[in-house]
């Protein structure tokens, strides 16, 4: 059975790729594009009704999952009007203030929603092998995280990075804001035991590459991620939304649990 597949924003950065990447696929198709009238211009080409109101295609494509890479503000709009028709929703937008992020879970009691700020399919098996392996080596290894982004980035250390290094520290029962050591510089001394080291590279068009290293007595391990493009995070908001198409509301869900 095809899925079929409304695409938010759909001239932005994300928004291009994922229709690009939703008729590419043999068991999805394309059916709507919205985007804010004043950029509706620059979207060309699109096999599928173009819109600046999500409401007329969820009641012309009833079933039809929608997914979502736009602002906060526009995000939760959707999510109201996916609420009164019960569509699924799949969001990849970042930055919902803590009041938004609850209105999110309040309207997933109602339509199914899923919500994650990294979508990449590699980071969040990353965040349920790391803390195994961190279990598992015990506590004479010395954990540390290096990140490389591009020279445009704005934030240090990467948010992947802090949520990588969360999840090392949660499996030695530590708090992150008491371990993370995000700079060392000078007479510093020797390494305290209890510490996570997170170090932070920029340069070039580096998409993104996070490393776990485990560093005990005559041996090292590195786990290394690296983004090759924007479809990383494309290619798991489509896996996100076939998984979404069959669930039932009642929370909002993560990439977590649709990786069990
Ligand atoms: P972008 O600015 O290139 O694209 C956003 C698009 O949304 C724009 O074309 C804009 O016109 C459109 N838009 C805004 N309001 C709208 C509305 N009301 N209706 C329809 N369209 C609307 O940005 P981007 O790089 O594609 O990123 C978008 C969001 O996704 C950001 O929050 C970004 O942080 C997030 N993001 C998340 C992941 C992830 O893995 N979860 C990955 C990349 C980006």
């Amino acid at each position: 059975m095809s899925t079929a597949v409304i695409v938010m924003g759909a001239a932005g950065r994300m928004g291009s790729t994922l229709t690009r990447l939703v008729a590419e696929q043999n068991d999805m198709n394309l059916a709507g594009a919205v985007e804010r009238k004043e950029a509706i211009g620059a979207l060309g080409g699109l096999n599928c009704p173009v819109r600046a109101d999500v409401g007329a295609l969820l009641a012309d494509t009833p079933g039809a999952v929608i997914v979502d890479f736009t602002s906060p503000e526009a995000s939760l709009a959707t999510a109201r009007a996916a609420r009164e028709v019960g569509a699924a929703h799949v969001i990849g937008t970042t930055g919902f203030s803590a009041a938004q992020k609850e209105e999110l879970e309040t309207l997933a009691a109602g339509t199914p929603v899923f919500w994650s700020p990294n979508m990449s399919v590699g980071v969040n098996v990353l965040l349920k092998v790391l803390p195994m392996l961190t279990r598992l080596l015990g506590e004479s290894y010395d954990l540390e995280m290096v990140e490389l982004h591009h020279n445009k980035k704005k934030d240090a250390p990467s948010g992947t990075a802090l949520r990588l290094a969360e999840c090392l520290a949660e499996a030695r029962n530590w708090r992150l804001e008491d371990t993370a050591r995000c700079c060392r510089e000078g007479l510093i001394g020797a390494r305290p035991e209890k510490e996570i080291g997170i170090q932070t590279v920029r340069g070039g068009d580096v998409v993104g590459v996070h490393t776990a290293y485990f560093m005990g007595p005559g041996e090292r391990i590195e786990v290394t991620h690296q983004a090759h493009s924007r479809e990383n995070f494309a290619g798991g908001a489509l896996r996100a939304a076939r998984w979404l198409a069959g669930q039932k509301p009642g929370k909002l869900y993560n990439m977590q649990d649709m990786l069990i």
